[in-house]
């Protein structure tokens, strides 16, 4: 379900025009729109909650307008700039604020979207972009721990790729393999590396972390993974509390014989969704991994932690929890 209202704002000649709050309606779009024929469309992902005193709250924002610049320079788009990011992400959740569920672990997600609007066929980068934030209340997500099934056929995203961009593009190559993975009975693939099939990469919309031996491990990003907010959220807080948490290649072979020993105590993924999901399955060759929920430690502590922030529970010494202003947006 969608909130009643959208923020958006053109891109013409250069230029970010007409920011503006609309009643949220369907929006006429020519056939030869260029986002439909060649993707150039990216996107964010983030949530809006309510602290103990009814106030709202953003979780890091100026990280995803960061992101988002990112997946903008790869997919040739304009720079979205910040300061009018963190306007209309304010405006728009103070006129919303009634829409965000009071309950713990509910939110209100933002979905910030740039598209191309050029209408031409031909590919070739857009000349003008639409911009647009929607917002939809998220229910309280209890998930149970999901099982995972590596992919042997497919790849998320290969070096060179566009897989660090947040890019629609990823999403729709990753629909297949989802729905293969489904129908084997898995909730999602687990990417390994486009090259070797060696490498854990990430999950669905998820970063994948394990725990070995108590180090906790996060493959590295380089280009092939989407730099998870929640992820690089997670790493502060473990390291800041005095965890070991390391980031490199890991080989999956790794992973099967940590299982086999015995020092393979925890897998979880983490996302702006689900916060953190543990994982109680793993699949990969053949081989199934069932993982001993009773060992969770570390899940449980970064779950705790970011909801705890999120909720007004936790001290935010990191500053990453923004009180919502209602500052109006300038032309
Ligand atoms: N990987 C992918 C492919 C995703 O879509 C997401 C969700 N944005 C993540 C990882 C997690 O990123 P974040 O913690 O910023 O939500």
């Amino acid at each position: 379900m969608f909130s009643d209202h959208i923020f958006m704002v053109d891109y013409k000649d250069g230029n970010w025009i007409n920011p503006r709050i609309e009643e949220l309606k369907p929006i006429p779009v020519h056939p030869g729109n260029l986002a439909w024929h060649y993707g150039q469309s990216i996107f964010e992902g983030m949530k809006a909650t309510k602290d103990k005193n009814g106030n709202p709250m953003l979780f890091r924002p100026e990280m995803h307008i960061e992101r988002l610049n990112a997946s903008a320079e790869r997919m040739c788009m304009p720079a979205f700039p910040t300061d009018l990011f963190i306007e209309a992400v304010n405006q728009i959740v103070d006129i919303e604020k009634d829409w965000i569920p009071p309950a713990k672990g509910s939110a209100l997600y933002l979905r910030p979207i740039m598209v191309a609007m050029d209408e031409a066929l031909g590919v070739r980068a857009s000349g003008e972009y639409l911009f647009m934030i929607m917002t939809l209340p998220v229910g309280p997500y209890y998930p149970k721990p999901v099982s995972l099934i590596t992919e042997q056929k497919y790849v998320r995203a290969a070096h060179g790729g566009v897989g660090e961009a947040k890019t629609a593009g990823n999403y729709a190559a990753s629909l297949k393999p989802a729905q293969k993975a489904k129908e084997l009975g898995y909730d999602q693939v687990m990417w390994l590396d486009a090259q070797e099939f060696k490498y854990v990469q990430e999950v669905g919309t998820m970063n994948i972390f394990f725990v070995i031996d108590g180090e906790i491990i996060t493959p590295s990003t380089e280009g092939t993974i989407l730099k998870g907010i929640t992820r690089n959220s997670a790493i502060t807080m473990l390291r800041d509390a005095g965890h070991t948490v390391t980031e490199r290649n890991i080989d999956i072979q790794e992973i099967v014989d940590a299982y086999q020993a015995g020092t393979l105590t925890e897998t979880f993924g983490t996302g702006t969704a689900a916060v953190v999901s543990k994982v109680q399955k793993i699949s990969h060759n053949g081989v199934e991994l069932n993982l001993d929920q009773s060992k969770t430690v570390i899940a449980d502590k970064v779950k705790g932690l970011i909801d705890g922030l999120r909720y007004g529970d936790v001290e935010d010494k990191w500053g990453w929890v923004v009180p919502v202003k209602g500052v109006s947006v300038e032309a």
